[in-house]
């Protein structure tokens, strides 16, 4: 059993040592009573707890936290992909929800599993999901500075289960400041994307991962044989072609734990019970 979440990236420029440091503690704290959870319940389920919770933690851009696009709205993203059953659910630009990310899971048994804007809210509504219209004064301030933030923060969460299933679930509030209706990658199955042998949640600038079909990619080519180490580098060396911005996290079948970025610093960390690791 193992798991690896991220919360987007980290910028030293653009963000204080007490942001890293509060971000550090919140990405442990929370991989702990992920790992917690693993224990009596599937990597499905798993990974939705985990998002749902980094969703609730306004240092993220995903849930409460996320960023307000450039009509001052915030529409969020979330998808989530059971690697037994390879299937996606997710929703898109959906408002006024507080956990995008069990809106996504809800959708898995139905026929349509992606729905977006108003059909989104309107599904949550009636399936009795919490409402949450508030946003946080910092997202109002980056907003109000016109702050497009690069879309750093969304969360996403890999988990391998006692049963050896995979599991991903990824979650965003976008880019920030972008056009009404522009779609993120994470509820794609470029941002997020799992099967038997492998699972990949993505972060960084949706359009470079959607134009390079990250998570799709690196999960074919595990499925293909290649290593997982393997078909990261191989997948970043075409990101790099077009000057990608993005990081992803993964998990294989065998239980290898797997993470890199093209650019600074993806907040990420690991736990599978002994060992603890994060970004630094
Ligand atoms: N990938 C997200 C998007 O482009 C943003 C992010 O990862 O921070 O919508």
């Amino acid at each position: 059993m193992k798991i690896i979440i991220h919360g987007g990236f980290f910028s030293e420029s653009d963000q204080s040592h007490e942001i890293k440091t509060a971000k550090q503690n919140s990405l442990r704290e929370i991989s702990e009573k992920t790992f917690q959870y693993l224990q009596t319940h599937s990597a499905f389920d798993t990974v939705a707890y985990a998002v749902s919770l980094l969703e609730d933690d306004p240092l993220y851009n995903a849930g409460i936290g996320s960023q307000i696009q450039s009509d001052g709205v915030i529409r969020m993203s979330a998808a989530i992909m059971n690697g037994e059953t390879q299937k996606l659910s997710g929703v898109i630009n959906i408002q006024e929800v507080k956990n995008p990310v069990f809106v996504a899971k809800s959708l898995i048994g139905e026929d349509d599993r992606v729905l977006g804007g108003n059909g989104a809210k309107r599904y949550a509504t009636e399936h009795g999901f919490e409402n949450f219209s508030t946003e946080i004064p910092q997202r109002r301030k980056e907003y109000e500075a016109k702050l497009n933030n690069g879309g750093k923060g969304t969360v996403g969460c890999v988990a391998i289960d006692k049963d050896g299933k995979l599991a991903v679930a990824t979650s965003t509030g976008g880019k920030g400041f972008e056009i009404p209706g522009r779609i993120s990658d994470s509820a794609t199955v470029a941002g997020n994307y799992a099967n038997d042998f492998c699972a990949v949640s993505c972060t960084g600038v949706g359009e470079d991962i959607v134009s390079n079909a990250t998570a799709a990619k690196i999960v074919t080519r595990v499925t293909d044989g290649m290593s997982l180490e393997a078909a990261f580098n191989k997948t970043f060396a075409e990101l790099k072609t077009i000057d990608g911005f993005a990081g992803a996290i993964a998990i294989d079948k065998n239980g290898k734990v797997y993470h890199k970025d093209s650019y600074p610093t993806m907040v990420f960390a690991s736990f599978d019970g002994e060992i603890f690791e994060t970004f630094s």
